[in-house]
């Protein structure tokens, strides 16, 4: 018999339709209906907050993550199952992710459509996930499980404001599906980032700024100049920006701040090819530090982790090196 928890913190799956459109004040509990039939398995359902996933801060996350450490230590449960809004779901994923250990199976799930909606997704979302979280092996990482398909949180993203079939791996794709027999796995992932062990602490000041045309200086300007202890830069293609920019990361760096260099691209690495004012192998050399393929969002908290836990920005690169 697996123990299997199913903790609620809000989002569209529990939404229901108003005259004003889609929110939590006509509020629709988790629909175990479909997890009853689910063999061999004893569900406890638990509402831990219940939020639109835009309002979940990155404190909230922490609190989440921190609950869920509880759940692994405890052992009182065989898996977790979390339910999330869309929006923000991979943020939390993340973080859970690199806090856990890994022994519990952690598994993500959310639904697009409520349920005031046609062809809701999310009861069946639900058990797909309940069936991931009573099969997942060992050491795979907190996944996210929608559409059948399931996903490494450290990969994943939305895609789609509004389809079913919104959550992808850009460059990686799904670790495995769904099916109606059973769960089929066809890649693991050979590693994962992990913070140190202990309580997470969030150092709250850590930016995120997306480059475009002409347009990033002035902001990271800003940031260094109201105190930010991080900045993750969104640069163009191979790491790579405009002049103006890399002056602005220039005084960033001169100022002690811990500027971390992300692409706009939705795949591929950061990496030190153009040495041109602003290329990356530039920005490398002035003392940025570059992270590989991760989206931005999920450098930014690695970096509010890590600032946090009290690293420095030497076992921070260590920690970036291996993407
Ligand atoms: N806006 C909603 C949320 O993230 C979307 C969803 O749950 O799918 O809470």
């Amino acid at each position: 018999m697996k123990r299997i928890l199913v903790l609620s913190t809000g989002g569209t799956i529990e939404m229901l339709k108003t005259g004003r459109g889609l929110n939590l004040d006509h509020h629709a509990n988790i629909d175990t209906g479909s997890i009853q039939t689910i063999q061999d398995t004893e569900i406890t359902v638990r509402k831990y907050l219940s939020l639109p996933s835009p309002h979940i801060t990155p404190e909230i996350m922490a609190d989440i993550s921190n609950e869920l450490r509880d759940l692994e230590i405890s052992k009182e449960f065989d898996g977790v199952v979390v339910t999330h809004g869309t929006d923000t779901l991979e943020e939390t994923a993340f973080m859970a992710d690199i806090h856990l250990e890994g022994s519990l199976p952690v598994v993500f799930t959310a639904a697009m459509r409520s349920s005031s909606e046609l062809g809701v997704d999310g009861p069946r979302n639900i058990r797909s996930a309940v069936r991931v979280a009573c099969t997942e092996t060992e050491n795979l990482g907190v996944t996210i499980v929608l559409n059948d398909e399931i996903h490494a949180a450290g990969r994943v993203t939305k895609t789609c404001t509004s389809n079913v079939s919104s959550f992808d791996s850009p460059g990686y794709g799904p670790l495995g599906f769904v099916d109606d027999d059973r769960v089929i796995y066809h890649r693991l992932p050979i590693w994962r980032l992990n913070l140190p062990p202990g309580p997470l602490v969030l150092e709250k000041r850590v930016g995120l700024v997306r480059t475009a045309a002409g347009f990033g200086h002035d902001v990271i300007d800003f940031l260094t100049e109201t105190g930010y202890r991080g900045i993750v830069v969104e640069a163009f293609g191979r790491g790579n920006v405009h002049p103006e920019t890399a002056d602005a990361i220039q005084r960033a760096l001169d100022t002690g701040v811990l500027v971390v260099i992300t692409s706009r691209c939705h795949e591929g690495r950061v990496l030190g090819v153009y040495s041109y004012p602003g290329g990356g192998m530039d920005l490398l050399d002035r003392g940025a530090l570059s992270a590989g393929d991760m989206a931005g969002n999920k450098i930014r908290l690695l970096l509010m982790a890590t600032i946090g836990a009290g690293l420095e920005k030497e076992q921070i690169r260590r920690m970036l090196s291996s993407l």
